[in-house]
């Protein structure tokens, strides 16, 4: 693997127990030289070739996440974490290239093994601070990495098992921020980019998007295919919860 150390890092507080999954709009080398620039890091790059670029220690705290929160952690979320950004110049948009998909399985499943990360604890940044960030991107394939054991997706008739209704509970069940109304009704807008990408509208211009995460509307939090479909992604981390081991968040 190419290795391009970058020396943005200080020491974890915490165990690895999560994988954040980001894109960017760059490719390569322009990727790593963007984020020295901006003395940020992560631990990997994967660039559009499908090519991974080492940029800091796994051992190591990454500066990627920046203020977030999930389930119920909201402070130094970069000690639990290791970070990928995956090159993308839609911002993740567009349909990503197959080769590029397959690595990032492979990898990812090693990581998931070796630090045991739950599925719970798979997530994209805008799932972990929704108001800032819309990365990895509506056409992010989490459907195909939940089905190779990288993170959790859904059954729709599960909709119909879940008693609760409320969307901000829904939300939290899940493991999104809600401590208010603002971050709960950006917190809906993260989850339609992982889970519901048919309400999410397609910004062209990255830097607009990069500025504007939020819709000026947040009329689909009143649809009731939504409301399903969130019922169903509860569900299935409800239970998950119950059933595995305690996560050590
Ligand atoms: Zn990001």
């Amino acid at each position: 693997m190419k290795e391009y150390l970058l020396p943005h890092y200080d020491e974890r507080q915490t165990p690895v127990d999560m994988l954040v999954l980001h894109t960017t709009a760059f490719n390569g080398d322009k990727a790593v030289e963007c984020l020295d620039k901006l003395k940020l890091s992560v631990h990997y790059i994967l660039t559009i070739e499908g090519e991974l670029i080492k940029l800091v220690d796994e051992r190591n705290r990454a500066w990627h996440v920046g203020v977030g929160f999930w389930r119920g952690v909201e402070q130094d979320l970069n000690s639990h974490a290791i970070g990928i950004e995956i090159c993308s110049p839609s911002l993740g948009q567009e349909s990503f290239s197959n080769a590029q998909i397959e690595k990032l399985i492979h990898f990812c499943s090693k990581l998931v093994r070796k630090y045991k990360i739950v599925p719970q604890n798979v997530v994209g940044h805008s799932d972990v601070a929704p108001l800032r960030k819309p990365d990895p991107g509506m056409a992010f394939p989490w459907k195909r990495l939940a089905n190779e054991g990288i993170g959790l997706w859904y059954q729709p008739k599960n909709a119909l098992k879940m008693a609760e209704n409320n969307i901000a509970k829904l939300l939290d069940i899940i493991g999104y921020d809600t401590r208010n109304e603002e971050a709960t009704k950006a917190s809906a807008y993260a989850f339609c980019r992982h889970f519901a990408p048919q309400y999410v509208i397609i910004d062209k211009d990255i830097h607009h998007l990069v500025d504007n995460v939020l819709p000026q509307r947040f009329d689909f939090m009143n649809e009731e295919k939504f409301l399903q479909t969130l019922k169903a992604v509860a569900y299935s981390y409800q239970n998950l919860s119950r059933s595995s081991s305690p996560c050590n968040m």
